[in-house]
């Protein structure tokens, strides 16, 4: 018997945190955090925060199907690797990772955490793997590592914004009726950005915040609300695209500053790719008096801590342990 995933339906809500902070309070501005990093399981931490959004439906309709296996797409440092790798160790199911780039002498952090799920990794020249989606590539990979579920790189379908919608629904019922003026999110893909926006309503506020450069994100996000959510009349939201500190990895030692400072203060864990660069632009954004004062934003703590051992390892960055 496989495990059930009626848990992943049935939990109770991640619990809502209040950041107490002088920079925050002298500028009248309220700070809670949705804390989807708990949303997690102790012996699977990988699939947690929005990967567990996103990947719920993903799952049940995998098991619908009859898959025993789920097959996805990532680069080398990917917490959405780590996730299908760990959904798949908690919850029976064979998983391989089509990986962009020659297999390294080593393996990193996150390849060892997936092959440690079972995970079979298959690594693809970066040529190859940019055409991944083409349906010869994909027939291709298929007859390597399939038969199995596809979920695409960066895990951003219908079954992924269905579950990532649901986080706005748990929000609403948390807190009282137009407490939270400004939602905020950081983004890779947008899915989960989208997925907010589609959930919320007209008079709400998401500020998306991309860990990526490259000015992509509002397209993205845009695309995805449009493909999925066509007739649903949208809160106002924004990219701001001025805090990913030169792209996906990319950090400055001010930003590591910041994350072991709020941790210190919080007790709530960062990482230095997707949140650590949210908070620190909230608070940015805060000094310079974008917030009226009185407004109370609401960030959704998408998880990620997965990437942190690797980071460390790669870049030597000084995290604290958490
Ligand atoms: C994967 C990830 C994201 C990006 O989510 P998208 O839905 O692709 O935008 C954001 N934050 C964390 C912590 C992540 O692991």
């Amino acid at each position: 018997m496989p495990a059930s995933l009626d848990f992943l339906f049935d939990h109770p809500p991640s619990p809502v945190q209040e950041i107490v902070d002088p920079r925050l309070s002298g500028r009248g501005v309220r700070l809670l955090v949705k804390r989807d990093d708990l949303l997690c399981f102790p012996e699977h931490p990988a699939f947690m925060g929005n990967k567990w959004r996103k990947l719920k439906y993903n799952l049940r309709q995998a098991r619908s199907v009859g898959h025993d296996q789920l097959i996805t797409f990532g680069g080398a440092f990917s917490n959405h690797i780590a996730a299908v790798a760990a959904a798949g160790a908690r919850f029976g199911f064979r998983t391989a990772g089509i990986i962009r780039g020659e297999r390294p002498a080593g393996l990193n952090a996150t390849l060892r955490y997936a092959e440690h799920c079972g995970m079979a990794l298959h690594f693809l020249d970066r040529t190859t793997y940019r055409r991944h989606p083409e349906p010869e590539v994909q027939e291709a990979i298929l007859r390597r590592a399939g038969p199995g579920f596809v979920i695409p790189e960066g895990g951003a379908n219908a079954a992924a914004l269905a579950g990532c919608r649901e986080l706005a629904d748990e929000i609403k019922k948390q807190l009282a009726a137009n407490t939270v003026a400004h939602y905020a999110l950081s983004c890779g893909t947008g899915g989960t950005a989208a997925g907010l926006i589609a959930g919320l309503g007209p008079a709400d506020r998401v500020l998306a915040f991309p860990a990526l450069r490259g000015g992509f994100m509002a397209g993205a996000i845009q695309r995805l609300l449009e493909a999925h959510f066509p007739e649903t009349p949208f809160p106002k939201w924004s990219v701001r695209g001025e805090y990913h500190f030169g792209g996906y990895a990319k950090f400055r030692p001010g930003l590591i500053d910041f994350m072991n400072r709020f941790y210190r203060q919080t007790g709530i864990p960062l990482d230095p790719v997707y949140t650590g660069k949210l908070f620190y632009g909230l608070f940015d954004l805060t000094a310079q008096g974008y917030f009226p004062e009185g407004t109370t934003v609401l960030a959704v703590h998408t998880g990620g801590l997965q990437g942190v051992a690797g980071f460390k390892e790669r870049f030597g960055a000084s995290i604290l342990e958490y």
